[in-house]
């Protein structure tokens, strides 16, 4: 047989299962993502839990079902388990190692957004509940993109967990995106294939977009200065979002960027290619 004929029938026979796909780096620590080996092949997906929280499951390069775990950044280290349940539910456990994150003094110009009035409270708590449920978004999809581009050609401004504190605020708190400072106007693009689902304008991100990945996968854009896009539009990966912006609390212009998976912000760097 020759070898372009057994590629064809290669072809012909496994197209309508799923393929191999990119998976995020696996860095299982606070903040970060496990990537578990669910040890089988099943037709059918297994459905996985993790917190009580539906988990991504994707077929793997070995051609084993692989569940894609978003790890708060709260937990400590040590071992944890994954509900998995297919024709019975099992548990998988896996190991959270140690990681500690940095501290930083962040100095916000604008007083008010480090304590907000009573109005501007009221308009965060309204707003809080329509970001809660768009993060909680679950959108069945086969495939899922996971081999990112940066959004934003700059520099990285502020790590992703870094345990910071606002002006004269004893308050500490982990940044739970990624900071790219770039000029306000520098074009903000889908750094994967994906659906924009709510687009809008609030207290302490100011513009913002989310962006439905498929499985639990939503990333966000905040502090845009103009957005280009509505609810219910498909970016394909590269395709414009907005602007870079100062808008809600900066202390300059730049993206802030949030990558979550089953609901748990972690870190994005894990799904871009490029070493970094
Ligand atoms: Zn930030």
């Amino acid at each position: 047989m020759s070898q372009q004929i057994f590629v064809y029938i290669f072809f012909f026979t496994f197209s309508s299962t799923v393929f191999a796909q990119a998976l995020p780096r696996h860095n299982p620590v606070p903040g970060g993502i496990a990537v578990v080996d669910l040890k089988t092949n099943s037709e059918k997906p297994p459905e996985v839990q993790f917190l009580k929280r539906r988990v991504m499951v994707v077929k793997g390069k070995n051609g084993n079902w692989h569940a894609v775990v978003g790890i708060p950044l709260t937990l400590k280290k040590g071992q944890r388990s994954i509900t998995v349940k297919s024709a019975t539910t099992t548990k998988q456990s896996f190991k959270i190692k140690h990681k500690k994150y940095e501290f930083r003094h962040i100095r916000i110009p604008n007083e008010r957004m480090v304590s907000p009035s009573k109005k501007d409270l009221e308009r965060h708590f309204k707003e809080k509940p329509l970001m809660v449920k768009a993060l909680k978004t679950w959108t069945e999809q086969d495939e899922v993109p996971m081999s990112f581009i940066k959004p934003v050609q700059g520099r990285f401004s502020s790590q992703f967990g870094l345990r910071r504190k606002y002006n004269e605020q004893e308050r500490i708190r982990n940044h739970t995106g990624l900071d790219i400072a770039a000029p306000n106007g520098t074009p903000i693009i889908a750094p994967a294939k994906g659906k924009v689902i709510r687009t809008g304008d609030y207290f302490f991100t100011g513009g913002t977009v989310f962006l439905d990945h498929g499985q639990g996968l939503i990333t966000m854009y905040c502090h845009l200065s103009k957005t280009d896009v509505k609810a219910g539009d498909i970016l394909k990966q590269g395709e414009k979002i907005g602007e870079v912006g100062s808008t809600g609390r900066v202390s300059g212009p730049h993206l802030h960027w949030v990558v979550t998976l089953n609901n748990t912000k972690v870190e994005p760097k894990l799904f871009l290619q490029e070493k970094l």
